[in-house]
């Protein structure tokens, strides 16, 4: 569909990045007049600290804040008591845009990964994408999820398997990032599991033939892995733990037990990593005489960033948001800072809708998870950039709602980039 709108391409104005300048000012503004409100809020989830599963406080906080402002808010969403998801809406329409507040914080550190700027970004594109569909009764729909236990626990894994997302046209976020700023974050898939080992305990001196030694077969699977190693591509990964392996030299061991964790560059090639470590450890059970159980925690997905959305996200941030290019990375950059070596839930989102969760800097001294970021993240420099930030999305998100050619390339690129991984998806 098309809308007019006054002033478009008019007062021999450059050419406007996608949505007319009338209305990424009506947007910034929105925002920029929400601030002291979106500081507020920002610094009450940054000074109390929640972890994984009991974000109850920053939970409560946004989701009566939404509230508050009109929008259907239910809490308690898709499998997890502290996620929420809030909806907005003028008139229906085909599309619906969903942004991903995350508000855990990491034990002992606080918010050193800076997900109270998440959510402030977030919100404020909620705040910046509804007062333009008021204003201009723009058709669809705005979703504010509340997504917790992004640093473990895998909460999007979770609300993915609940059904989260499957209405959503795109899936927009954000996070803050020491020294650059990128549309597009670069996340390995990452993959934890337990292994538990039994055995049969037995006098070690007196009858170790009636034994089966689970601290063998653990020892056997870790040094499996070890050689293993040898041979997997330079992008992958596999760490492992032993927790437990049996209590006195003189007792057989009837138990054992340790964690373990893959990386990979993608999904697919996760997949077929799991597929060489699995044999492993059937093998280093069936060698002892023991059985063994493979407990597999939450999946992240490495991120699919849809380059159409982060072209349009760095066009606006240079064109509109006063962004200097040299400050915004290339998507397509495979410098070091470009490539990061972690892992995001958000991969999951971008597996079921097209996204991006774009990287924001915040000028601090050293990497996410130190004492630095925490401090750097409650900064006034940091707010403004989350708020920069979130305005980017915000306007890519009305255009998404407003610009149905702009969409079809959106979920073509998308639907390209599934088909390359062997994932099946609706076109
Ligand atoms: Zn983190
Ligand atoms: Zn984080």
């Amino acid at each position: 569909m098309t809308l007019s709108f006054k002033g478009h391409g008019s007062e021999g104005q450059t050419e406007a990045t996608g949505l007319p300048r009338d209305l990424t000012r009506l947007v910034a503004s929105a925002i920029d007049s929400a601030s002291s409100e979106l500081r507020r809020l920002n610094l009450e989830i940054w000074n109390n600290p929640e972890v994984r599963f009991k974000e109850e406080r920053a939970c409560k906080l946004l989701s009566e804040w939404f509230e508050a402002q009109g929008w259907t808010v239910k809490t308690g969403v898709y499998g997890i008591a502290t996620a929420f998801e809030a909806r907005f809406s003028v008139a229906p329409g085909e599309r619906t845009v969903c942004y991903n507040a995350e508000y855990d914080a990491l034990p002992e550190l606080g918010h050193a990964c800076g997900h109270n700027l998440i959510a402030t970004s977030t919100i404020a594109s909620a705040v910046g994408a509804s007062a333009a569909m008021k204003e201009l009764q723009i058709p669809g729909t705005v979703v504010v999820m509340g997504t917790p236990a992004e640093e473990t626990g895998g909460g999007k894994y979770i609300m993915a398997n609940h059904g989260a997302w499957k209405d959503c046209s795109v899936v927009l976020m954000t996070h803050a990032m020491p020294d650059f700023s990128t549309p597009r974050i670069v996340t390995k898939a990452s993959w934890k599991f337990r292994a538990k080992f039994y055995g049969k305990a037995a006098h070690a001196a007196a009858a170790p033939w009636d034994g089966k030694n689970a601290c063998d077969a653990i020892v056997m699977a870790y040094n499996g892995l070890g050689l293993l190693r040898q041979q997997i591509q330079k992008t992958e990964s596999i760490q492992s733990v032993i927790l437990e392996a049996g209590k006195a030299p003189n007792i057989i061991p009837d138990y054992a037990e340790g964690n373990f964790s893959l990386r990979a560059f993608d999904s697919p090639a996760l997949e077929r990593l799991r597929t060489r470590v699995i044999p492993i450890f059937e093998g280093a059970a069936a060698a002892t005489g023991c059985t063994v159980e493979l407990f597999w925690d939450a999946l992240y997905e490495d991120v699919v960033t849809n380059l159409t959305l982060a072209d349009r996200y760095t066009k606006y941030m240079i064109n509109d948001l006063g962004l200097k290019r040299e400050n915004i990375l290339d998507p397509l950059d495979q410098s070091s800072k470009g490539n990061q070596n972690g892992s995001s839930d958000f991969g999951n989102c971008s597996y079921i809708q097209p996204g991006i969760q774009a990287l924001f800097s915040i000028n601090a001294t050293d990497m996410p998870h130190t004492p630095s970021f925490q401090k750097a993240a409650g900064t006034d420099y940091a707010h403004e950039e989350a708020l920069r930030a979130g305005k980017a999305n915000a306007l890519i998100g009305l255009d998404v709602l407003l610009d149905e050619e702009f969409y079809k390339q959106v979920k073509s690129e998308w639907v390209e980039a599934m088909k390359e991984r062997g994932r099946a998806v609706e076109e």
